[in-house]
């Protein structure tokens, strides 16, 4: 045969060979597709402002004192805790003005009982804003991103001393208020929540009050962001901060479990696979997607938070909600919970000149990229398990269908046991069962809805099924 003919067979062989492989369905097995971008949520980034973030965090600052025990002074003085929450729902109020009050103002006020660094009765108030979905299907679903408005100094309860609070959480505030600002001129199918919590310093006590309600009021809260200390600290000398770096803490093994998912936890090597490890993971994909890692990406820690320390996203963990810790590489401990001061030449204080607004803003888009994704994606599959009765060495998993219709097709992911992200993935139509030709003793597996235009849902590990 001559040589040319020869190769022609071979295109032949080779295209029935692809089409054969193609009509039994499923692609093959691939490393994780990046999705396209979607244009609306890049064209929203581009309207975060570093400036606006300035302007925020000032005028926060300018408060002078936002602890949480000044909450008797009033708020008319224009000093003290009350003040700042007037004007940060002022602020909302604005927000959803300018986009003919698409937002529902609220606030969370209540009494905290006397208790550790709460010497009398405090009067606390958590702000915030709702952006309802514009999908009846999916509007019950949310996603919430919040930072501290309340603020201390080296003094655990000196309730009027200065406490500018610009790092923390002045910084976390502002990515909460600046999300709202610039997510509220735009429609997602899943709502999100922009909130503003009081009482951390003093023990998460806003956090946790406001974390209760959303359970006992059943909301189906799918991502908690918590931003604290965003605010990328740069001081001159402090050689070792990193500005295009943001940590992202999450816990492995819930807070919540029970004593018999711990059980399956220990028997299956789930340590790693907490649904806030998923929604740190996620994170991480969007930034891909989103922005140059070059110029900013996230270091996904994995751990709850930083050594003993806990901070508001923890609240939602204990509820059984899936939560991360957004905070700056490196901390500068001379800039927080400090009197405002200059000893032997060195400063101290939490003040604006050491916030690098331009981090701020990157941390700020992060959050808004995950927000808008997760609120634009279809709800994650329910009920996903991998069946375990028969010996085979192929692994089929079962799911139900993401509720609210939006998902188009699902992506089942794995990975090796050992590895730190999902590394492989197949795509399958609307369909609520796969199979796969890798045995689930070896890999770590998930699901994700998807839907046409490339938002994923987040990703569910199975529980096992006999
Ligand atoms: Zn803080």
């Amino acid at each position: 045969m001559p040589r040319r003919k020869m190769f022609l067979l071979g295109i032949q062989i080779l295209l029935l060979t692809l089409c054969s492989s193609l009509s039994q369905g499923a692609p093959p097995a691939d490393t994780i597709p990046s999705p396209s971008a979607d244009p609306q949520i890049a064209a929203a980034l581009k309207n975060i402002s570093a400036q606006r973030i300035q302007q925020t965090i000032e005028k926060l600052v300018s408060f002078q004192s936002r602890h949480t025990l000044s909450s008797d002074q009033p708020a008319s003085t224009g000093k003290g805790i009350n003040a700042a929450a007037e004007w940060i729902k002022s602020e909302f109020e604005s927000y959803s003005k300018a986009c003919g009050g698409c937002l529902e103002v609220k606030t969370d006020e209540f009494t905290q009982e006397p208790g550790n660094r709460v010497p009398s009765p405090t009067k606390l108030t958590n702000v915030y804003a709702i952006l309802r979905g514009s999908d009846p299907a999916n509007a019950s679903r949310i996603v919430l991103v919040t930072g501290h408005y309340d603020s201390r100094n080296s003094e655990t309860n000196d309730a009027t001393g200065a406490s500018p609070g610009a790092n923390d959480d002045g910084s976390g505030t502002a990515v909460s208020m600046e999300c709202a600002r610039v997510l509220s001129q735009y429609k997602f199918p899943a709502t999100i929540i922009f909130l503003t919590v009081a009482g951390e310093e003093q023990g998460l006590y806003g956090s946790a009050h406001f974390a209760k309600l959303a359970k006992t009021q059943n909301w189906n809260i799918e991502a908690v962001l918590n931003n604290d200390i965003v605010g990328g600290d740069k001081t001159p000398g402090a050689t070792t901060q990193d500005p295009r770096t943001v940590r992202v803490f999450s816990e492995g093994i819930p807070m919540s479990a029970t004593e018999t998912e711990l059980k399956l936890i220990r028997s299956l090597g789930g340590e790693n696979d907490g649904a806030s490890r998923q929604l740190a993971r996620y994170i991480a994909s969007v930034s891909k997607e989103y922005l140059p890692a070059r110029d900013f990406h996230p270091l996904v820690v994995f751990r709850r938070d930083r050594y003993l320390r806990g901070v508001d996203h923890t609240s939602f963990n204990e509820q059984g909600f899936a939560a991360v810790r957004f905070t700056e590489y490196r901390e500068n401990y001379n800039h927080q919970h400090q009197n405002v001061r200059t000893e032997n030449g060195v400063e101290y204080g939490d003040l604006p000149k050491f916030v690098d607004y331009n981090y701020v803003a990157n941390v700020a888009r992060l959050n808004a990229a995950t927000l808008a994704s997760l609120a634009s994606a279809p709800a994650p599959p329910a009920k996903v398990r991998i069946l375990t009765k028969a010996l085979v060495n192929d692994s089929t998993l079962v799911w139900e269908a993401s509720p609210g219709g939006l998902a188009t097709g699902y992506l089942v992911l794995w990975r090796d046991t050992g590895a730190p992200d999902w590394e492989r993935s197949q795509a399958f139509g609307n369909v609520t069962q796969a199979t796969v030709p890798m045995s689930k003793d070896n890999v770590i597996f998930a699901v994700q809805a998807t839907d046409a235009k490339g938002h994923r849902s987040l990703p569910v590990v199975p529980a096992p099924e006999r």
